[in-house]
């Protein structure tokens, strides 16, 4: 069954991001360490790497948030229905994206 496979399919997304967010996490306070005890990067640099981590967090934090709701649909039972025109989304589009919730023909 179509639902339950993407069902799948997006926890393992999930966990996959929130590894990722972890991660993530612990070398930006490594990051700090490093630049308190041996000032290896610049203050711009520092910013910077800060910048684009903060962002990257932004969206993976975005991406679980679709995730999460398509988790709910696929669970509900109405999961790769187009939210604007209530087709059927087919399932190469949701293999590319799970968390995708109108069909091609609205996204144009
Ligand atoms: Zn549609």
């Amino acid at each position: 069954m179509k639902a339950r496979k993407f069902a799948k399919i997006i926890r393992d997304k999930i966990i996959e991001i929130e590894t990722l967010s972890d991660v993530a996490e612990q070398s930006r306070s490594v990051v700090e360490l490093d630049q308190q005890s041996v000032g290896r990067l610049s203050r711009q640099d520092a910013l910077q790497q800060q910048a684009m981590a903060l962002a990257q967090e932004r969206n993976r934090k975005q991406e679980l948030v679709l995730l999460k709701r398509a988790l709910h649909r696929a669970e509900s039972g109405d999961y790769g229905l187009c939210e604007e025109c209530g087709e059927e989304i087919p399932e190469k589009r949701l293999e590319i994206d799970p968390a995708t919730e109108i069909c091609i023909k609205c996204r144009d």
